[in-house]
């Protein structure tokens, strides 16, 4: 026998043998038949093929094109379907969403876990303000106002510079109150101007309420990594710089509460103030933490100030 392309073989038997084989059913291709990218597989139909697709992290199914999201676990893979799907406010997933009260939508995973009383929110806050202040050395003497808001109250306190909406927010606000008061003696004679300065220093920490307990530490985490920051290195204003350091801080207090697997999405983040940021810092950090602690002490010398 000899083949279209000038082969020749003994007998049918041996013409057979020497096909190639599908590589996930073993039967032997004749006609058409797919390929893998590399080439290196083959395959008898497109039933067999759809088995090396990736499957959707949602739905399950295979597809052969999709998109990877990052979220609060990673990064993940996607059906276009499910990718249409509104996303958790807390994991940043797609997922079958229920929609709380003030429009954020939150899926059914991290709905089973949500803070939702106050007392219990700045309980966790205050449990992760002790942890860094033991373990990281990271603590404050200022007296910080815990306010648990809705996304309608956060939206409306994001300052304007700041590039997308965190789930919480560090405010710190100064007064200068200066009082002039005259005074005079009994007999009207001597009046003497009385100067007052009194400058007061608010501190706050904003978090929206609904958040995972896991996902709440982090948030806390970087918000009061802003509040330490504020004490000691005050005149940082670079905002890669400000928000990569809370990102980092809140990396390590995740590695605390052994959750290092939330610091895959920081170190996705595709966001340059943020990601960015959190490469910045974490790369400065990886030659030791005082190497870290150098750069911030003179980044904050050369720094202008607020
Ligand atoms: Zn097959
Ligand atoms: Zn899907
Ligand atoms: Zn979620
Ligand atoms: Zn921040």
């Amino acid at each position: 026998m000899k083949t279209s392309d000038g082969k020749i073989f003994c007998s049918e038997k041996c013409y057979q043998a020497s096909l190639p084989l599908c590589s996930v059913c073993q039967k032997m291709l004749s006609g058409s038949f797919f390929r893998s990218k590399d080439g290196k597989n083959l395959y008898c139909s497109e039933k067999c093929l759809s088995t090396t697709w990736p499957s959707c992290s949602l739905c399950k199914k295979k597809v052969k094109e999709g998109t990877m999201l990052i979220g609060a676990g990673g990064k993940n893979f996607f059906c276009g379907k499910c990718a249409e799907l509104p996303r958790c406010f807390c994991c940043d997933m797609p997922a079958k969403c229920a929609k709380l009260k003030d429009g954020r939508f939150i899926c059914p995973e991290c709905a089973k876990t949500a803070v939702m009383e106050e007392q219990d929110i700045i309980a966790i806050i205050k449990e992760v303000r002790l942890k860094m202040n033991e373990k990281l050395s990271m603590s404050t003497d200022h007296q910080i106002e815990y306010k648990v808001v809705d996304f309608v109250e956060l939206s409306k306190l994001v300052p304007e510079k700041q590039e997308g909406i965190e789930l919480g927010l560090f405010r710190f606000e100064e007064t200068n109150e200066k009082t002039i008061s005259t005074k005079s003696t009994i007999a009207g004679d001597t009046i003497t101007k009385v100067e007052d300065e009194k400058i007061s220093r608010k501190y706050a920490i904003y978090v929206l309420y609904g958040m995972t307990k896991d996902k709440l530490i982090e948030v806390a985490a970087h918000e009061l990594a802003h509040d330490w920051m504020k004490a000691s290195y005050p005149r940082i204003a670079d905002l890669k710089v400000k928000e990569g350091f809370a990102e980092y801080a809140a990396s390590k207090v995740n590695a605390l509460y052994g959750r290092e697997s939330m610091n895959g999405r920081m170190q996705d983040n595709p966001s340059d103030i943020y990601g960015g940021g959190y490469r910045f810092i974490a790369g400065i950090a990886k030659k030791g933490e005082d190497n870290l602690k150098a750069f911030l002490e003179k980044y904050n010398k050369d720094s202008p100030g607020n």
